[in-house]
């Protein structure tokens, strides 16, 4: 590694853009680099990413919204295929990858993959559509590697409700857990799978930490006192947060960093380290990580692409992070709190 400090990352949607390209060569793009995106493994390898949350996200149908202008969810069907396609894809990167990138099931998996510097790639799900109420595909998942799960992106499912991406307004929007969604939360606890909680409302959020026998923990989302969007943490969120000793994966997405919330690539770098020293005073170094979104929103222009990420570094030292806690936010908490999770 280029970088003295290895970033595992809480949040990409480089499996869904690597679908949504098409073509056969998905594989070996990822492999061996290409111009479009902010993951493939060259990129990686440039900047010192040493793996992260892979997310499988299903896009709303025609981006279409209902009659009370929330997205719709996909079908479960339509869910688990796509869910299916892009886990697939995973597996065939791994296969094809020759031990330069491992599919992590354990804490132990994580700590040789780091070691190794093969990239360390937890398959998540990012909203469960492709779970039915009875939850039979949960626990094929599971089986098959699924490690972290979101109930909802920003729109309601059976489970619970998304918090609509809204600006400024506080995430208190909409009712929290169906019945369904307990069996799902109580599910993964269950199963060790951990429960992200970076697109679910207010309420939601709560209902889950009654409920919840793991950490809290928002895998790519900022502080709501410095950018008042929905889709941030309020102070008594990240309170709860650090009471259940989990953690929060600093977003890079311009629009949950800037106080004007205007979606700007022309964006500073150091606002990101911002929020990380404001989670950080708040409720302390142990609980902030990061959850870059790369290859799913608008990240600042200069820091570009995973190659970018020494840039990052620079600025959360510049923002007064030591070694010690460097090592922390970059890779430490995000190992220690998976490990917790995963401890079923
Ligand atoms: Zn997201």
């Amino acid at each position: 590694m280029h970088s003295p400090f290895p970033v595992f990352d809480g949040h990409n949607d480089t499996l869904l853009r690597l679908q949504m390209s098409g073509g056969n060569d998905q594989v070996s793009r990822f492999l061996n680099g290409e111009e479009a995106g902010n993951i493939d493994l060259q990129k990686a390898r440039a900047g010192g990413l040493a793996g992260g949350l892979c997310a499988a996200y299903v896009p709303s149908p025609g981006m279409a919204k209902d009659a009370n202008g929330d997205f719709l969810a996909p079908s479960q069907a339509e869910a688990l295929t796509k869910t299916m396609s892009m886990m697939r894809l995973l597996i065939d990167i791994e296969r094809a990858s020759q031990g330069a990138l491992t599919i992590c099931r354990t804490g132990e998996d994580l700590r040789h993959s780091l070691e190794q510097e093969s990239f360390a790639a937890v398959f998540h799900i990012e909203g469960a559509e492709a779970v039915a109420a009875d939850l039979d595909a949960l626990y094929v998942l599971y089986e098959a590697g699924l490690r972290t799960l979101g109930p909802v992106w920003s729109r309601p499912n059976i489970f619970a409700y998304g918090v609509p991406f809204r600006f400024q307004s506080s995430p208190d929007i909409g009712p929290g857990l169906t019945e369904s969604g307990k069996d799902l939360i109580r599910a993964c606890n269950e199963l060790g799978i951990m429960i992200d909680l970076s697109h679910m409302n207010e309420q939601g959020f709560w209902d889950i930490a009654k409920l919840s026998n793991a950490p809290l923990v928002a895998s790519h989302s900022n502080a709501h006192v410095l950018c008042p969007h929905s889709r941030n943490l309020t102070d008594r969120q990240l309170d709860a947060i650090k009471d259940t000793g989990g953690l929060v994966g600093i977003n890079f997405g311009v629009l949950f960093m800037r106080e004007d919330g205007v979606k700007n690539a022309q964006t500073d770098i150091g606002l990101i380290a911002r929020h990380a020293a404001y989670v950080a005073e708040r409720i302390g170094v142990d609980h902030v990580a990061l959850g870059s979104d790369f290859d799913g929103t608008t990240i600042p222009a200069a820091l570009k692409d995973a190659a970018g990420l020494p840039r990052l570094i620079d600025a959360l030292r510049s923002a007064g992070f030591n070694d010690e806690d460097l090592m922390k936010i970059s890779h430490l908490n995000w190992i220690s709190v998976l490990e917790r999770s995963w401890a079923a």
